[in-house]
């Protein structure tokens, strides 16, 4: 029997371990640092056909309807005028048993954790070191230590085992956006609709059938390393009441509706870690995490840890490999949207506008752009 340590709890490592159900061969521990979930937190993740398939293997169709919505296009729209500029078509591609879905994340988490029996998961987890000789040993704060045959770094973009392990400078920068997060209710239809404004877009879609919206807006912003340090100023009233304010309301959306209102800076990976350590995998946003503007990060989660387990069973780290390319053309699609997202001169708004009119009807491109990744 060989054992497994999956370090972080997250999307990925959950995902992880919901594979390993039917493998006989194996037995594992996740080891989660906070000391437990909320499954009550109300924001919302997009997941694309790609994930939504990995996942309906483990039975992720048989949750409650009412819990899911499925988008069948996004919206783009202007923010400044209100005005639709186009949208695309995204049940081309799905198939018939898998759509692409939205939900609450904790919904996802909930789902996910569900099937995990309660011994397996040791919450408040403190991993001091980790040794990779002679199998794999792991030192906790307790001076306790474990022995594994592998490793799974699921810790996300923050990954303190990842510095454990590589010693490169790998932490992430912040790439000049704060991202606010907030819950709205009324009635915006059931698509996603993407808010284009002067350095800034925002998000809005539901998250379930009883009328609660995801929001989610990415606005350019300046801070110093003082303020990314101060995590009071993302909390505080005055910083989240700013960051509203200079946002541009539409027709549609008035912002009165807004509630839990979070707000943090948003960290992209700088580069990709080394990955040759024998029997270590590093999964999810400890992988690599591109900006949020491709909604990409949970469903490369969910096939990154896919992929390391056919490597496992396989005894070849070709498909990790591969994945990491994969990884690095949504790295690069992710920056792209982030900046014609963003936009502000008019000029450059008004050819933004013509070509993404013109794309987003243009099936070759949408194979291209989208489809190699969802269809993946
Ligand atoms: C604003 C925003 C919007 C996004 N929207 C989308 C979207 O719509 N669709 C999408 O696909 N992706 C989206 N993403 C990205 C997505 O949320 C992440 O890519 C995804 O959550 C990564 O999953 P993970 O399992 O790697 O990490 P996480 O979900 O962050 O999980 C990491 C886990 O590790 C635990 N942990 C941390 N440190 C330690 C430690 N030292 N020891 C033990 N445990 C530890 C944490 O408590 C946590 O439970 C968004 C991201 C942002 C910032």
């Amino acid at each position: 029997m060989k054992k497994i340590a999956i370090i972080g709890g997250g999307i990925s490592g959950l995902y992880f371990v919901n594979l390993l159900k039917n493998q006989k061969d194996f037995e594992y521990k996740i080891f989660e640092k906070k000391d437990n979930y909320n499954f009550l937190e109300g924001y919302g993740i997009q997941l694309s056909v790609n994930s939504i398939k990995l996942l309906n293997a483990i039975g992720f169709q048989n949750l409650p309807a009412s819990e899911v919505n499925f988008p069948s296009k996004v919206n783009f729209i202007q923010a400044n005028n209100s005005k639709k500029i186009c949208d695309i078509d995204l049940t081309q591609f799905n198939d018939p048993l898998n759509r692409y879905t939205t939900l609450k994340r904790s919904t996802l988490l909930k789902f996910l954790f569900q099937n995990v029996p309660k011994e397996k998961i040791k919450f408040n987890s403190n991993i001091t070191k980790v040794e990779n000789s002679n199998g794999i040993t792991i030192s906790f704060g307790d001076n306790r230590n474990e022995k594994f045959d592998y490793l799974i770094i699921s810790d996300g973009i923050f990954s303190k085992t990842r510095s454990l392990i590589f010693n490169e400078n790998i932490y992430p920068k912040f790439n000049l956006n704060v991202a606010l997060r907030g819950k709205l209710t009324g009635d915006f239809g059931s698509d996603i609709s993407i808010y284009m404004g002067s350095n800034n877009h925002y998000v809005i879609y539901p998250v379930n059938q009883n009328n609660e919206y995801n929001f989610v807006a990415i606005i350019k912003k300046k801070l110093s390393s003082d303020e990314l340090k101060n995590y009071d100023l993302f909390k505080s009233q005055k910083f989240l009441t700013s960051l509203v304010s200079g946002l541009q309301k539409t027709d549609h959306t008035s912002f009165e509706n807004l509630s839990e209102l979070k707000s943090f800076p948003v960290y992209v990976s700088n580069e990709f870690p080394g990955y040759n350590k024998k029997n270590i995998f590093l999964s999810g946003d400890a992988l690599f995490t591109s900006p949020p503007s491709f909604a990409q990060g949970a469903s490369q989660s969910i096939e990154t840890a896919n992929d390391i387990l056919k490597c496992i069973l396989s005894g070849s780290n070709d498909i990790y490999e591969k994945r990491i390319k994969h990884i690095n053309s949504i790295k690069k699609k992710s920056a792209f949207n982030l900046f014609s997202f963003h936009l502000s001169n008019p000029f450059n708004v008004y050819f933004r506008n013509v070509a993404l009119r013109y794309l987003s009807r243009n099936k070759i491109f949408l194979d291209n752009y989208l489809g190699k990744i969802y269809k993946n």
